[in-house]
């Protein structure tokens, strides 16, 4: 059998949309999962959107995610070069072998001509579409106006009558009648191909098995395909996919800010789990399980799974499949990437930061929760005595006062040197169990009183603990205050 080979073909505009990094990651799911090759290939020939630096972003980003290429314009490879602008001058000649083989014409047609045309459409509210002038010209004429030096541009020569049709892997046969089809253009007046018509050559010249596109392509398909046809070429297996959606109207859009790979990385979600929830954006898995390392996914992965319908970027979906990754990490891995954001908040050096990621690691859906959660630990903000308030135990504020003047003298019984959070915690537990009461009575008040939040990660034992010793006596005698009034 014929070895896989894909290409990922993204043209560098600086952005990796999520879209396209879905496209990635499908193309690289089928090479792999065949033993077959993926290929990167840089399509910059439109120079008005070349970015600088764009390249590297998309290097960046897939390397990032994994999806390393077997071929690409840095490491190179049997069918190079890979970026497009660079193989310009290799086209012009196929364009001409068509001539010869009937499936395509050149035309002389000029500016004056074409806006000509163009206005006419537009008189009498018709689409503009080339009108085949030079599609009869006679080998002679076409001869003796090569050889003046007549400017000309070479066009695909498509059938006036029948139709054609092409197979999509997920669409299935799509039959277009050929009337509908503009003699469009290969080759430009400057020699260089057009973007259709240099795809088409290079998936060809680089062995492409499998195309996975966006379906906006899927309007060009029908042309590509005559084109195959015409040279004699074996089609690759296409399969379009559909656009990646905000809500059901509006598609993942690059103002928005929230429809790039780099958004969400800023967004605090880690890239394992960024790559296992845009497998699933209109790919459904066999079973029921949903989280795939990219390994994972190589194995599961099928194209019968893929949706016809717009997939729509559900942030709570990904928010919870972050979580889950967050908690399969090791503390040590977790620490790396939490640091840094409780480091936002906590600049206090006495503070171990490390207790604190661990007591995070649970709690944390998306690392750019994390600050808020960590805000009162280098100072405590004001808070309401309503705080102290909770139902569900029957913790009224009264209670809460007494529980706070019973902890007081308990936790300044504790010597400074041994103010750990074993310590603490006995002292409490004797504490409770000396009162008779429900350890909820002594340690919800503790926890507002140190933390000024209802909710914390940790409880106030771990947080005394790591605030110290004095801060946690200011602290609850704050509390003391502020329920006495
Ligand atoms: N360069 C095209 C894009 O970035 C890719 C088209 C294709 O994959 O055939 O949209």
């Amino acid at each position: 059998m014929k070895k896989v080979r894909t290409r990922f073909a993204p043209s560098p505009t600086g952005y990796m949309h999520i879209g396209n990094l879905r496209t990635a990651l499908f193309t690289y799911l089928i090479a792999k999962q065949q033993d077959g090759d993926f290929i990167l290939r840089i399509e910059d020939t439109d120079r008005e959107r070349y970015v600088e630096g764009a390249v590297d972003v998309i290097y960046n980003t897939l390397k990032r995610c994994g999806l390393n290429w077997d071929e690409g314009p840095d490491i190179g490879g049997p069918v190079g070069p890979y970026v497009q602008s660079e193989r310009m001058g290799s086209f012009k000649k196929y364009a001409e072998e068509l001539v010869e083989k009937g499936g395509a014409y050149y035309c002389f047609c000029d500016k004056e001509r074409l806006d000509g045309l163009k206005a006419e459409c537009e008189a009498q509210g018709k689409t503009y579409s080339y009108d085949r002038h030079c599609r009869c010209l006679s080998c002679e004429e076409v001869k003796s106006k090569l050889d003046a030096g007549t400017p000309y541009v070479i066009r695909q020569k498509m059938p006036l009558e029948g139709e054609v049709t092409f197979h999509d892997e997920l669409y299935g046969d799509i039959t277009v009648d050929c009337k509908e089809l503009e003699d469009q253009i290969l080759i430009k007046t400057d020699g260089m191909p057009t973007y259709n018509f240099a795809n088409v050559v290079d998936d060809h010249l680089m062995g492409i098995t499998h195309v996975v596109r966006g379906n906006e392509y899927l309007s060009s398909a029908p042309k590509y395909e005559l084109l195959y046809k015409a040279f004699g070429w074996e089609v690759p297996t296409y399969i379009h996919v559909e656009h990646i959606m905000k809500d059901k109207q509006h598609k993942l859009s690059k103002r928005d800010g929230d429809a790039s790979f780099e958004d969400l990385m800023n967004k605090g979600y880690l890239t394992e789990a960024v790559v296992n929830y845009i497998a699933l954006l209109g790919w459904a898995p066999k079973g029921e399980e949903e989280i795939f390392s990219l390994p994972e996914l190589i194995k599961e992965f099928d194209i019968s799974g893929l949706s016809k319908s717009p997939a729509i970027f559900d942030p709570l979906k990904l928010k919870a499949i972050n979580a889950k990754y967050i908690k399969k990490l090791s503390p040590e891995e977790f620490e790396s990437y939490a640091a840094p954001y409780v480091r936002q908040m906590v600049k206090r050096e006495d503070i171990n930061i490390s207790r604190i990621c661990q007591l995070l690691q649970d709690r944390t859906e998306v690392l750019t929760d994390i600050p808020e959660k960590v805000d009162f630990f280098d100072t405590l903000r004001e808070y309401e005595p309503a705080l102290y308030f909770n139902k569900k135990n029957k913790i009224d504020e009264e209670k809460s006062l007494q529980s706070l003047k019973d902890i007081l003298p308990v936790l300044e019984g504790i010597d400074e040197s041994e103010w750990t959070e074993e310590n603490i915690h006995d002292k409490l537990f004797e504490l409770i169990a000396q009162k008779e009461v429900k350890n909820a009575l002594i340690l919800l008040p503790f926890r507002v009183a140190v933390s000024g939040k209802a909710s914390t990660p940790g409880g106030g034992i771990e947080i005394s603990s790591l605030i110290g010793k004095a801060d946690t006596l200011d602290r609850v005698k704050k509390g003391i205050e502020l329920l006495s009034k």
